[in-house]
């Protein structure tokens, strides 16, 4: 399968954080022909495992799986679905959604609706309609109709966004944070063959809710060093100072320097500047981030694990729709595969 096919099944997959089940099985499905073994942990992260030699360092690759969301809290009695938010979205950006409550019946379509404008007062057309006054309508018309559909407290609830090549080589579709990690990861471990280090490649749950996953899975695999793959905001559109994200579309991965959980290792950061160089790829560096990644929870586990972060720029993450330049992608792979090939030079 090509990068195109494989994020885009990645992308049009449910995976709200917490709820990662379908992606984890697609996961296990891409990764197992590259890899030696396939061991999902108790809280269901994914690890694939490519042996190497027993001297060499152990390194993990940690994408993952999750996605933002929402989950419905409760059912009004006339069958309105109200939702709580899994992991950060923006209150401004829910109005009007199409969405996708998965069900135990099957998949639910929905909308996000209000109070219609016309009916508003002018102080509140001037307000921002915060979650809680949103809701879903499914069509139901009551409670018994909604649960009788299948709609239940708890169920995960995913934008309603199909993936599309726009040409080329730019993609748009939901859920890219981080979908996009989980392909790059995918294809790391497809151009890597053989190596001497053994490569833990993990799909790691709820990160977007707290970097969970990501410290259950690096106590268990103990890793020499780390690799998180992710997406980091691409701050090439207007209104964006490049002081605020200076990361732009279609110019190579980012090399995180540092971000709020993270200083990356400064071996760690040589390592990954002198591959890309020695094989030109392009890359860009990033310092000062807000945001973090899996790597900021993984570098302080047990005594304390040397960590990167290699992230594929990409506009729009966290709204229900993102937009990725595939070589990024690529050439975020082939600076993976091509740092763990060289690693004997550093570590
Ligand atoms: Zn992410």
């Amino acid at each position: 399968m090509s990068i195109n096919e494989i994020l885009e099944v990645l992308s049009n997959a449910c995976g709200v954080t917490g709820r990662e089940s379908q992606v984890k099985d697609i996961m296990v499905h891409l990764l197992k022909p590259y890899s030696d073994e396939i061991q999902i942990d108790k809280l269901e992260n994914v690890i694939a495992v490519k042996n190497g030699k027993p001297k060499a360092p152990k390194i993990m690759l940690a994408a993952h799986m999750d996605e933002v969301g929402l989950m419905v809290k409760t059912i009004t009695k006339d069958g309105f679905v109200k939702f709580s938010k899994m992991g950060g979205i923006d209150d401004r950006i829910l109005l009007a959604q199409k969405v996708i409550i998965y069900t135990q019946k099957g998949a639910r379509l929905g909308i996000i609706g209000s109070k219609p404008p016309h009916i508003q007062k002018e102080e509140e057309r001037k307000k921002i309609i915060t979650y809680d006054d949103l809701f879903i309508d499914v069509g139901a018309e009551s409670k018994e109709d909604a649960s009788k559909i299948g709609v239940a407290i708890g169920d995960p609830i995913a934008f309603d966004i199909k993936y599309t090549n726009l040409g080329n080589d730019v993609a748009i579709g939901k859920a890219f944070d981080n979908r996009v990690g989980c392909v790059v990861m995918v294809e790391t471990l497809k151009l890597l063959k053989r190596t001497d280090c053994t490569v833990c490649a993990v799909g790691t749950i709820q990160e977007e809710v707290g970097l969970r996953g990501a410290a259950a899975a690096a106590f268990g695999v103990d890793p020499d060093l780390a690799l998180a793959l992710d997406v980091t905001i691409a701050g090439d559109v207007p209104g964006v100072r490049e002081f605020d994200a200076s990361a732009k579309m279609g110019k190579g991965p980012a090399l995180t320097i540092s971000d709020s959980g993270l200083i990356t290792h400064p071996k760690v950061l040589r390592w990954l500047i002198d591959s890309a160089e020695e094989k030109k790829i392009p890359f860009q560096l990033e310092s000062g981030l807000l945001g973090s990644t899996d790597a900021a929870r993984i570098s302080i586990t047990r005594q304390g694990i040397p960590c990167g972060t290699i992230s594929v720029p990409t506009r729009y993450i966290h709204s229900p729709v993102g937009m990725v330049h595939l070589k990024d992608i690529e050439d975020s792979a082939s600076l993976t595969a091509t740092a763990i090939q060289r690693i004997a030079k550093h570590f």
